[in-house]
């Protein structure tokens, strides 16, 4: 059994089934995200977990204990949330001493306790601020010393970087993976930024409509996607129209060309459409180099051209549907120009076929 097991666990609002049969067993000291689109059921999750909302049916279990029946605060979790939910007429010091003059923790426990909350936090000198004196990156910290104030067994964090500006948002990102692990507290992360989710997490669970689609490790998810939902929400994805030549050799037709998928074609037939896929970073522009044999190649035409930084994101319409690329930025080259004929080429193994199943 897993150091925290949600087991069949269903919540219904009235009529409104929100998660259906939801199972996850997370271990000791993992970090899992909840990821999914608005309206999925994450923080209905999250929050019968932390006990704020009781499960229709299943059960949950906290190091072997079904916690199931208990008030939050005899769950020993604690949790941040996405707006600072700081008291606001109370000092960070006493903020983040709260859960433990609740707990009737002796006052030289307590104060000794929050310095060493406060310095983890890299914020000792704010300890006599208000909230309003902060600023979001550093109410969210404080947020997070008080969630762990009273060493929890479970962390949980709903969507905690969501209100912050994005520089701000990296930075916490990788504050708050160092914390957990230098801790080595299980939590439970919900975010709908799949960036924030891939980045973080030792595992992800992209959830669609209350249900898991998948749990995987971030480069499975991504490399790997178990539906056509979890392909589409996570990552960009360019899809080509296809015609099934030969499901067991992978030959698939696009436009007037052929091209070879490596992973198995399930439930499609000789003549089946299909949905050809392909991540930005899986293809490339030949430029006249000859990549070598085995390659898919396509020819098309250079339609946007979007310069994001380190990165430039081409766009190249092929027949009535386009594929998005990646290419470094290199500014010693000739910049990409709309409308340049181009050959686009990728390898048989990364491309992705939507409709049916696919298997490596
Ligand atoms: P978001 O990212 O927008 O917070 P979410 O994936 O976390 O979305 P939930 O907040 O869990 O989704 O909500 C799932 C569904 O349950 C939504 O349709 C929501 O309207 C509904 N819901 C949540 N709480 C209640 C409630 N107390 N009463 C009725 N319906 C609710």
């Amino acid at each position: 059994m897993a150091f925290l097991e949600i087991s069949d666990v269903r919540k219904q609002f009235q009529q409104n089934v929100v998660v259906k049969g939801f199972n996850l067993g997370i271990e000791r000291g993992e970090f899992v995200s909840l990821l999914g689109p608005s309206g999925c059921g994450k923080t209905t999750v999250l929050r019968m977990v932390a006990g704020f909302e009781s499960p229709s049916a299943g059960r949950i279990l906290i190091d072997g204990k079904d916690v199931t029946p208990l008030r939050p605060n005899q769950r020993n979790v604690g949790m941040v949330f996405q707006a600072y939910a700081l008291f606001p007429n109370m000092t960070v010091a006493d903020n983040v001493a709260f859960g433990l003059k609740v707990a009737k923790r002796s006052p030289s426990e307590i104060k000794s306790r929050v310095e060493e909350m406060l310095a983890m936090i890299k914020l000792p000198h704010l300890a006599s601020r208000y909230p309003y004196q902060c600023s979001g990156g550093q109410q969210q910290r404080v947020a997070l010393a008080r969630a762990l104030a009273h060493k929890p067994k479970v962390l949980l964090l709903d969507e905690p970087l969501s209100a912050l500006d994005a520089k701000i948002r990296v930075s916490l990102r990788e504050d708050i993976r160092a914390l957990q692990r230098s801790l080595g507290i299980t939590t439970i992360f919900v975010t709908h930024d799949q960036e924030e989710a891939l980045s973080m997490s030792d595992r992800v669970v992209v959830m669609n409509e209350g249900r898991v689609d998948q749990v995987g490790a971030p480069f499975e998810i991504y490399n790997d996607p178990a539906t056509r939902f979890v392909a589409n929400f996570v990552g960009t994805l360019s899809v080509l129209k296809g015609k099934v030549l030969d499901a067991k050799a992978g030959r698939i037709q696009v436009g007037k060309s052929e091209i070879i998928a490596s992973r198995k074609i399930i439930n499609h037939n000789v003549g089946d459409a299909c949905s050809v896929a392909l991540r930005p970073e899986a293809a490339v522009l030949e430029n006249g180099h000859d990549l070598g044999s085995g390659r898919n190649r396509l020819g098309g035409t250079i339609d946007e051209v979007s310069f994001l930084g380190s990165v430039v994101r081409i766009r190249v319409k092929i027949d009535d549907d386009a594929i998005s690329l990646d290419t470094f930025n290199n500014p010693s080259a000739i910049p990409p120009q709309r409308g340049a004929p181009v050959v686009v080429s990728f390898t048989p193994h990364d491309v992705l076929v939507l409709d049916g199943e696919t298997k490596h």
